[in-house]
């Protein structure tokens, strides 16, 4: 039997995070209302690159890539770019990320990441019993390839994997091309999860989350959230441009645009994005069998319901500014050295990786008012990281004990 713990819960933001904390408070019982200025799952969880990595432990707060980092910003044409007029306004986010890029950060990182990452795919197995995925998931394993250029870095991260007890194959090329016979060996080696999946439909499967959320009673109201507050112990407001509404607790998980809401709460917390692109080509998906990302050049390929998706790059530039045409053409040539059949290409896509400095996502209450919960930050793993996230703050608004330590997700590590 499930008992009531908490009246009503508003969460500002429908991507892949809201939806999976929709579905699990009504599970609880709770009363649930999702707002999303846009239709649900527009932003980063439309179009990301679709791999469920639960063995993604390390990320880039590294000192490895620190050295690197300078010659790759002042190429336009390498796997990092950077919109040099937003450079002031990302100081903040430069500072913290500087100071986390150290040996002891990223082993605390690795080892947190971890901790959610491992049970990931259990909590969407929870959430696939429900809905239907044929034709949305695939389950053919994910390649990473590299060359000998960084070689240092990928025995780094093969060692740190390997310490957290992460399943991983290495691959030598003749390896990889038996499972991916049309790539041209521009590699000298490569690693196989062969237990991971892929969608390939991100949008469609939180479709169908979201479908099953208003099935189950939950409410959705598609208006921009002007600010949130907490009036009292038992109520917070959410403000709209239209209207004011009332819950017990709110929830604030709306990517990498979190900031302007967190900022009213006097929390300074150092969130930014790391821009990300996709272009399709469309009927060209048979070319593989499954995602392979090139690590040197910071991109992969999945086979999507849509077409081959070309999809990836790290562009450090805001929330503002437009598309860039060169890291569209960066993915483009990327794609065809590896696959040298490829063609034309459409579907230009920008999405907004929402990436704290040290690389951790915040989940957890509010330091200033305990009715309002955070869950944003989740950077390059944030579809992978939806179901375990919204089991974990459903737990946290009906106050129910979990057995992960939570703490290195809060918010107050910032203060
Ligand atoms: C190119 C790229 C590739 C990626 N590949 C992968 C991958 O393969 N695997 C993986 O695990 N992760 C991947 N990611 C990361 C993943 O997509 C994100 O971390 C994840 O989608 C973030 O989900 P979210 O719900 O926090 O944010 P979002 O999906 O961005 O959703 C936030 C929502 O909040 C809404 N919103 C914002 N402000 C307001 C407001 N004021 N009022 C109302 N609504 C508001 C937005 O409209 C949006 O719908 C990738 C990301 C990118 C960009």
């Amino acid at each position: 039997m499930t008992i009531k713990t908490c009246s009503s819960v508003g969460i500002v933001g429908a991507g892949i995070q809201g939806v999976c904390i929709g579905l699990q408070l009504l599970k609880k019982n709770i009363p649930t209302t999702i707002f999303d200025k846009n239709d649900p799952g527009m932003m980063a969880s439309y179009g990301n690159a679709g791999h469920f990595s639960p063995y993604a432990v390390l990320q880039l707060n590294r000192p490895d890539i620190l050295y690197d980092i300078p010659k790759m910003l002042f190429s336009s044409f390498g796997p990092l770019a950077l919109k040099w007029n937003y450079i002031p306004k990302m100081l903040p986010w430069i500072f913290h990320y500087l100071k986390n890029c150290n040996e002891k950060s990223m082993l605390h990182t690795a080892k947190y990441m971890n901790q959610i990452l491992d049970q990931s795919m259990n909590a969407y197995e929870e959430i696939f019993q429900e809905i239907d995925t044929s034709n949305l998931i695939e389950q053919k394993g994910i390649i990473y390839i590299w060359t000998n250029k960084n070689i240092k870095s990928r025995e780094l991260e093969i060692k740190i994997r390997n310490d957290l007890g992460v399943k991983q194959k290495l691959l030598s090329v003749k390896d990889i091309l038996d499972l991916e016979p049309n790539l041209k060996p521009v590699f000298s080696g490569g690693c196989y999860y062969d237990y991971a999946c892929h969608a390939r439909d991100p949008h469609g499967i939180l479709k169908k989350i979201f479908e099953l959320f208003i099935k189950r009673g939950g409410k959705f109201v598609k208006e921009n959230v002007k600010s949130l507050k907490q009036i009292n112990e038992t109520e917070t407001l959410i403000e709209t441009e239209n209207k004011n509404y009332k819950f017990e607790k709110s929830v604030i998980a709306c990517g990498a645009f979190s900031k302007k809401l967190t900022d009213q709460l006097g929390e300074k917390i150092p969130l930014d994005t790391e821009r990300g692109y996709h272009i399709h080509f469309k009927g060209m998906e048979k070319l593989i069998s499954r995602p392979v990302i090139f690590l040197d050049r910071g991109f992969g390929m999945t086979p999507m319901n849509q077409g081959l998706r070309a999809v990836g790059t790290v562009e450090l530039g805001g929330l503002n500014n437009p598309i860039s045409k060169k890291r569209i053409k960066y993915l483009a040539n990327c794609a065809k050295e590896l696959l040298p059949q490829l063609m034309d290409y459409q579907d230009e896509w920008l999405g907004f990786r929402p990436t704290l400095p040290d690389f951790l996502p915040v989940i957890g209450n509010s330091k200033n008012y305990k009715n309002i919960v955070y869950a944003f930050g989740h950077q390059h793993l944030g579809w992978t990281l939806g179901a375990i996230t919204g089991k974990i703050v459903s737990s946290i608004i009906s106050n129910e004990k979990t057995n992960l330590n939570l703490s290195p997700y809060s918010s107050s590590r910032f203060s």
